[in-house]
């Protein structure tokens, strides 16, 4: 399979190539920018691509069309030779950067969900993560920690961090991607509670308005029985204080 049909297929899948560490870092789709420019012509612009190919290099056209009208609004001109290709570049990046409209989080888990006794809690911290800020566009990151109570289920441990990219990958604020990645897994483990913290820096704070580069927003997102049980509350806390830098 070319590069170019593997972007295209992992992308609609929302599957990337990414390192299974235990810090829960992922990479990014592992192909260059001149890479997917050359397949795309070759691919689809000769008309061998599939049609979701195809809707998609009408996407990035389009988004291209207008990036390059924002640059001549800005003052700058989008044909001197720095500028030339960067609308294409950024509407590819953006495409990327949002793969979270192509893919949903069950395709994600794809039925790894399996039968267990343990009672205990289960944790995963320290998962960074990448999204855009939907009121300034600009990027927000950092990190996410998660921790539920098996009822009789628990989750393949590298499905935690897709989860999180997939609703990261989208338009979001902050409070709302906290409990969309908690209720979905609560919803999907059937867990006896969810806890979920994340911690991030947000660009539209830092670099425009309040220029408030060292502020972390931190947002905490309790179910079931971390919101009724104080010591397993606790135990949550803790561990997040412990992980989080
Ligand atoms: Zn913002």
């Amino acid at each position: 399979m070319s590069k170019m049909k593997r972007f295209y297929s992992e992308m609609r899948k929302g599957k990337n190539e990414r390192s299974s560490s235990s810090t829960g870092s992922f990479e990014m789709f592992k192909i260059t920018e001149s890479e997917l420019s050359d397949e795309l012509d070759q691919e689809v612009l000769q008309g061998h691509g599939e049609k979701k190919e195809i809707e998609l290099e009408q996407k990035i056209k389009k988004l291209a069309y207008h990036i390059r009208e924002i640059i001549k609004v800005i003052g700058d001109d989008p044909e001197r030779e720095g500028l030339k290709k960067t609308p294409e570049r950024y509407s590819k990046a953006l495409i990327e950067i949002l793969s979270g409209y192509f893919s949903n989080p069950d395709g994600e888990v794809n039925g790894a969900i399996f039968s267990s006794d343990y009672k205990g809690l289960v944790f995963v911290g320290n998962i960074k993560f990448f999204s855009l800020c939907e009121h300034h566009m600009l990027p927000f990151f950092g990190t996410a920690s998660i921790a539920y109570l098996p009822k009789n289920k628990i989750i393949g441990l590298s499905k935690i961090p897709r989860i999180i990219k997939v609703f990261a990958s989208r338009l979001q604020v902050q409070e709302r991607l906290t409990e969309e990645i908690g209720n979905f897994i609560e919803k999907t483990v059937q867990a006896e509670g969810v806890a979920v913290y994340i911690s991030a820096y947000h660009l539209c704070l830092a670099m425009r308005g309040a220029r408030k580069e060292d502020v972390v927003m931190e947002t905490l997102f309790f179910s079931g029985k971390f919101k009724s049980d104080w010591e397993i509350k606790r135990i949550f806390l803790e561990k997040i204080n412990k992980t989080d830098k």
